[in-house]
């Protein structure tokens, strides 16, 4: 990774506030407004999804996840269009594509009548940030966290005049909304770099156990598909794992294949350092 210029001026400004810190009370910045602070503390490269979610309580569920991912959040962003068309080439993607083949004819043997239906193209980040602007839970979620932010910050009941960073930033990784995303923010979904398929029953050619959690009681666990999938997954599937407990989604599974999955070259220039 290269460090550009403003990187290096923003590590003397972390050792400075470092000197600082030690020589007395630790420096706290205030800003005037939650779209500031927001930005000031975007994690490279999250500034790419967060200024294309207008919405700021969702802009701020978006990067109480950026901010948890820590540092692994550069190694899992997801791949741009050139990154998905590339790895359509590759023996990673044919690979994928016969695993796959051999989970749904597994699953088509043992429920005649019954097959698999997979989207198996990767989910780039305008994808991504369309299905979280749009999807309603994702917003309960963010107004949610919106309630505890004004709770936390607010004066009287009102939008407070200024935040300090630090302790905004506390709270967000610590904050917890009662609903939760049923999606990843955008930009960290496994989707968004292979390495995650959900598996969805079909009958006829129409789903009929969809990727929806309201369906995981009514259809997955009372007519068994989460058990029927995840049987074809262990007979035929050996590079997947799953499935996702943690939101429950009895259709997700991760894809980690032995060999791992290629690095593809992004279009861009590596992700820049913002203010
Ligand atoms: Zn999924």
């Amino acid at each position: 990774m290269q460090i550009c210029p403003k990187a290096t001026r923003h590590i003397i400004l972390v050792l400075l506030g470092l000197l600082a810190g030690m020589a007395g009370p630790a420096h706290a910045e205030t800003l005037p407004n939650l779209t500031k602070v927001i930005e000031h503390l975007a994690p490279p490269p999250s500034r790419q999804a967060l200024d294309r979610i207008p919405d700021l309580p969702r802009r701020m569920l978006a990067l109480r996840s950026y901010l948890r991912s820590g540092s692994r959040l550069p190694e899992n962003w997801s791949w741009d269009e050139t990154q998905i068309a590339a790895f359509q080439e590759t023996p990673a993607h044919k690979a994928l594509m016969a695993e796959i083949e051999a989970i749904g004819a597994h699953f088509a043997a043992a429920n005649p009548g019954f097959g698999l239906y997979v989207n198996p193209k990767v989910r780039s980040l305008d994808v991504q940030i369309d299905a979280w602007n749009a999807n309603s839970t994702v917003g309960k979620s963010a107004s949610e966290l919106m309630e505890d932010f004004l709770l936390a910050f607010g004066k009287d009941g009102a939008y407070p005049p200024a935040i300090e960073t630090e302790a905004f930033s506390a709270w967000l990784r610590r904050s917890m909304p009662k609903t939760r995303s049923p999606l990843a923010a955008p930009g960290i979904s496994a989707h968004g770099r292979a390495s995650a398929i959900d598996f969805q029953v079909a009958q006829e050619g129409r789903v009929i156990a969809p990727a929806d959690t309201s369906k995981i009681d009514s259809l997955w666990k009372k007519d068994g598909w989460d058990e029927k999938l995840k049987e074809s997954i262990s007979a035929a599937g050996p590079s997947f794992t799953g499935p996702l407990t943690s939101p429950s989604e009895p259709w997700h599974y991760d894809y980690r294949p032995a060999g791992g999955l290629p690095e593809l070259k992004p279009a861009e220039p590596g992700p820049a350092v913002s203010d």
